[in-house]
């Protein structure tokens, strides 16, 4: 495979992503209340997450905006009850610390590590973590996020907008991710190579329900992603991009 560039989605590729959100729940649940104790009352965790997945179909126009739309299911519990805009900028700061507080996979830096010291590394994700934050942001020349760019995976100008960054072709460019649709299916369609981190047992057909596109490349972690790419790249792999 002759890449120069590799992109990384995040969430259940670097880290699980389940055990951060259940955290940043509870916490959201705690700091309110502590500070707006009626909406607490009023949304436990469960009703809460209710909330925002009703106030997520409503608005189609922020789907991929997991932060504007955690924001504004705030505003909705919080103004009902009496609470202001402030409340709600409090409330999604304490959510927010929480969620990116997160625990890599065990082989997930040391490949980043490895992998950086040879390609461009940049971040494309669906999420809303802040890699300046995680402290992850050194590896990545870049992190294009859904919310802010306005398109989320797996539609092809999240891609193309990455590779532009790069300032190569999207064949020069290899995304590796957990999901058979948002990563492997959106890069293939993009004319992107694609890698599926596939951490679990199912076959590419049964987790995909469809078997046009395949992965480049499948791995079981990062580190056979590693031996598969990091230990004899071809000569013009390793140029900076143009
Ligand atoms: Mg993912």
């Amino acid at each position: 495979m002759r890449i120069r560039a590799i992109t990384f989605d995040l969430d259940d590729t670097l880290w699980p992503i389940a055990p951060v959100m259940l955290r940043a729940e509870q916490r959201l649940d705690a700091w309110l209340r502590a500070h707006c104790p009626r909406a607490a009352a009023a949304y436990p965790v469960e009703a809460m997450r209710a909330l925002r997945d009703r106030i997520a179909d409503e608005n189609p126009h922020i789907a991929h905006d997991f932060s504007a739309q955690r924001r504004l299911s705030l505003r909705a519990a919080l103004l009902a009850h009496g609470y202001g805009d402030d409340h709600v900028d409090a409330a999604f700061t304490a959510f927010y610390a929480e969620r990116n507080r997160i625990e890599y996979y065990a082989d997930a830096l040391p490949a980043l590590d490895r992998l950086r010291a040879l390609y461009p590394l940049a971040a494309i994700t669906n999420g809303n973590a802040d890699l300046d934050a995680i402290g992850l942001a050194p590896y990545f020349h870049f992190s294009l996020r859904a919310g802010a760019f306005g398109t989320a995976k797996p539609a092809a100008e999240i891609f193309h907008a990455a590779c532009a960054r790069l300032g190569l072709a999207p064949d020069e460019v290899l995304h590796v991710g957990d999901d058979p649709e948002l990563d492997v299916i959106g890069a293939h369609r993009a004319g992107l190579r694609s890698v599926w981190l596939h951490r679990g047992n199912a076959t590419w057909t049964e987790a995909s329900a469809q078997s046009e596109v395949r992965p480049d490349l499948t791995v079981r972690d990062l580190g056979e992603l590693v031996d598969a790419l990091g230990d004899a790249p071809e000569a013009d792999a390793r140029a900076s991009p143009r």
